[in-house]
């Protein structure tokens, strides 16, 4: 699990820290933050993982947009209390949990990390079991390929949080009530999908998982077009 420390210039470093502090200061839409009472009005909630090829603001402008949950792996488990928040109280419309390919996460929760601090291994512990949960409740099997095996382990994992999130019965209300849709996201940094780098597809709704069933759903718009799966 280890990884090599990046050389960093310190002072390049605190240069654009300052840079991007300052810009946040200068874009920051003072008005709009006004007029609504200096209030929070998300209307999606995200759950991503904490990868930093994961950025949240691939769903477009996080002020005051997105509410979000980030932890390695994209456990539900791991925050829940910050999803029921955004669920239950903030009521975003958009549930999003985004998967990715080459997750770290999955990668560890795969391999022995016996010898990791406790609350990591706590926190891949998580993750390994909903990847045995996943793998219990696939009906193919795992690519030979590690890229694409990753990948399929990603989605699988993104399928478990869903069904995880749908046995709170508030939850499950809101979906059935329309007032809550729960995407599946897989972001395919590595053109895993064969669709180019960078693109995301639509793997599970609120806990469909037939990307041909996903298509026909015309109330997702234009983005039921990115319906798409490995496993
Ligand atoms: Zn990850």
């Amino acid at each position: 699990m280890s990884h090599e420390r990046v050389e960093v210039d310190l002072g390049v470093l605190i240069r654009e820290l300052e840079e991007g502090l300052d810009a946040f200061k200068q874009d920051f839409p003072l008005d709009n933050f006004r007029k609504g009472d200096y209030k929070q009005y998300p209307v999606i909630t995200l759950l991503a993982c904490s990868d930093s090829r994961v950025p949240g603001n691939m769903v477009g402008s996080m002020f005051n947009r997105v509410f979000t949950i980030e932890n390695i792996g994209n456990q539900v488990k791991t925050g829940e209390g910050s999803i029921l928040y955004g669920l239950l109280h903030l009521g975003t419309p958009f549930m999003i949990v985004s998967g990715h390919s080459d997750c770290g996460a999955i990668k560890a929760a795969s391999s022995d990390y016996s010898g990791e601090p406790e609350a990591l291994r706590k926190e891949l512990t998580t993750v390994k079991q909903s990847l045995n949960q996943g793998l219990k409740a696939m009906k193919g099997s795992l690519s030979d390929d590690e890229k694409k095996k990753y990948t399929q382990l990603a989605e699988l994992n993104v399928d478990v949080q869903i069904e995880y999130l749908l046995s709170h019965p508030e939850i499950k209300e809101l979906v059935e009530h329309k007032d809550l849709y729960i995407l599946g996201t897989m972001l395919d940094l590595h053109d895993v999908y064969g669709g180019g780098y960078a693109r995301t597809y639509l793997s599970n709704v609120n806990g469909e998982k037939n990307p041909d069933m996903i298509k026909g759903y015309t109330e997702l718009g234009s983005l039921a077009a990115r319906a798409n799966r490995i496993s």
